[in-house]
C-alpha cells in the first residue's frame, strides 16, 4: 500500500499531456518523460524485454513462473497521457489521510471544493485516504492510477518467486486521451492472448460493452454573390447550415439529453462563410441499428436541405471509428467472466456497466485482442476536482493480482 501510494503521487508529479493539435508520435515529447521513469523502474524490479517503441509506448514482459507452456498471456495495459482538457503542469497532490466527510476546499484556488454535489460518492469514502490536486491543474488519476497499479502488481510479481502465474505483458500507451493510444500498437508488439485496460472509475466497475461509433462530416457549397446584388441569386451556405442543424433532434438523440443506453447525434464543430460550410458531427449508439438510424436520419436531413434550393450541395460522409467490444466478447466471454470473479475475490460486488464512449480497449477487441476495462479507482476525470481513492486502488491491484491466478489455471484457446 505504501509503495502504491509512493509511485502515483510520484508519476503525477509529471507532467505527460497529450495534444490533439500535434501530428507526432507520441503527440508530446514529455510523455517519454515518465515512460522513462517507468522502464528503468521496471528494468530494476527484473522484468525482461523493457522497451519503449518509436512511438512512445513502453512495453514489457513478467516472464511466466511455474506454469504450463499454453497457460494464457495476459497483458495489462494503462495510458501514461492525461486529458488535454485541463492543466497537468505542476501537479502537487495532496492525500487527505482518513477523510473525515467534510468539504474539501483546494488551497491554490479556493473556489475549487469538492463535496457531495461536485463530487458524488466522496462522501461514501469516509475514512479513506483520498487524493486531490490543489486546485489549478487536472489530478492525473486518469490514468497513472492505473499505471500506478499495474507497476505495484509488476513488482508483487517479480518479488514473490512463489506464485505460479504465466507470462504477463505491461503496456503502457501514449496519446489515449487525443483518441491514439492504440494507432501503432500491433497485436504482435503487445503479444498477449488477453488483455485489460485498468482505465475505469468506481469501485468494482467492470466494462465490456463500449459505445459504436461513426463520424459524419457535412459539406454544404452554395452560391457566393457580391451581397450588395444577391437579389435572387446568393444562396448562403451558413443559413443553410442553421436550417440543417435546426431540424435534427434538439430534445433527443443529443448527448446533453441522453443518459443510461440512448445514443446520440452530437454537433461539435461548425465552421464556414456564405460560400461553403463544413459541420463535423459524432454519432454513438450501443446498437448497431440505432447507429445507423442515427447516420439515416443525418442523412435525410441533408437531402431535405439539398433538395430545397437545386442550386446548393450537401454532401454527407459518414465514418466507422469504433464498435461495441461485446460483439466480439460475447463470442466467448471468459475474460469478462474471470474478471467478474476476481472483483469478487477482493470482496467486492462487481459493477457492469457500459461505457459511454470509446477505449483503447474496444479498438483492441476489435483487432481480435479481447480487452475489458477494470476500475482504476478514479472520479470526477479531466478536471481540477478530479479525485482518487488509495483504498480503491489497492483494491484494483489485488483484482489484477486475482485475474493472474484465475488465467493461470486456464488454457490457451485457438482463435
Ligand atoms: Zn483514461
Amino acid at each position: 500500500m505504501h509503495d502504491l501510494e509512493e509511485r502515483f503521487l510520484r508519476y503525477v508529479r509529471i507532467d505527460t499531456q497529450s495534444d490533439e493539435e500535434s501530428k507526432s508520435a507520441p503527440s508530446t515529447a514529455k510523455q517519454l518523460d515518465l515512460q522513462r521513469v517507468l522502464a528503468d523502474e521496471l528494468k530494476t524490479l527484473g522484468a525482461q524485454d523493457v522497451r519503449i517503441t518509436d512511438y512512445g509506448c513502453l512495453l514489457a514482459t513478467i516472464p511466466a513462473r511455474n506454469a504450463p507452456a499454453d497457460t494464457p498471456t495476459v497483458a495489462f495495459i494503462a495510458h501514461v497521457d492525461t486529458a488535454p482538457a485541463f492543466s497537468g503542469t505542476g501537479v502537487v497532490p495532496i492525500v487527505h489521510r482518513s477523510y473525515d466527510g467534510s468539504t474539501i476546499v483546494l488551497p491554490d484556488d479556493p473556489t475549487r471544493i469538492l463535496d457531495e454535489e461536485t463530487a458524488p460518492g466522496l462522501s461514501q469514502k469516509r475514512g479513506e485516504d483520498i487524493v486531490t490536486a490543489s486546485g489549478t491543474t487536472l489530478l492525473g488519476a486518469d490514468d497513472k492510477a492505473g499505471v500506478a497499479e499495474i507497476m505495484e502488481l509488476a513488482s508483487y510479481l517479480l518479488s514473490h518467486q512463489e506464485i505460479a502465474h504465466g507470462k504477463i505483458r505491461v503496456c503502457f500507451t501514449p496519446d489515449e486521451e487525443v483518441g491514439r493510444g492504440v494507432d501503432n500498437l500491433t497485436l504482435d508488439d503487445l503479444g498477449a492472448d488477453i488483455a485489460y485496460t485498468l482505465d475505469g472509475g468506481g469501485l468494482g466497475e467492470v466494462t465490456y460493452e463500449s459505445f459504436s461509433a461513426d463520424h459524419a462530416i457535412v459539406k454544404i457549397t452554395g452560391v457566393s454573390i457580391h451581397p450588395g446584388s444577391a437579389i435572387g441569386k446568393m444562396v448562403n451556405a451558413l443559413q443553410l447550415a442553421a436550417r440543417l442543424v435546426d431540424s435534427l433532434p434538439q430534445y433527443t438523440r443529443t448527448p446533453e439529453t441522453t443518459s443510461g443506453r440512448d445514443g446520440f447525434i452530437h454537433l461539435y464543430k461548425m465552421t464556414g462563410t456564405s460560400a461553403q460550410a463544413e459541420l463535423h458531427f459524432i454519432l454513438r449508439d450501443f446498437e448497431l441499428e440505432g447507429l445507423g438510424a442515427h447516420g439515416d436520419l443525418l442523412r435525410q436531413a441533408c437531402e431535405l436541405i439539398e433538395a430545397s434550393d437545386l442550386r446548393a450541395q450537401v454532401e454527407c460522409e459518414i465514418t466507422p471509428q469504433y464498435r461495441n467490444m461485446r460483439y466480439w466478447l460475447e463470442k466467448d466471454m471468459r475474460p469478462v467472466d474471470l474478471a467478474i470473479e476476481a472483483v469478487r475475490r477482493a470482496g467486492i460486488e462487481p459493477v457492469i456497466t457500459p461505457i459511454r464512449g470509446g477505449t483503447d480497449g474496444a479498438r483492441l477487441t476489435e483487432m481480435g485482442l479481447p480487452t475489458p476495462n477494470l476500475f482504476a479507482g478514479m472520479y470526477n476525470v479531466h478536471g481540477p476536482l478530479e479525485w482518487a481513492s488509495l483504498q480503491d486502488m489497492e483494491k484494483a491491484v489485488e483484482t489484477c493480482l486475482n485475474l493472474v491466478d484465475l488465467w493461470a489455471q486456464e488454457k490457451k484457446t485457438e482463435r
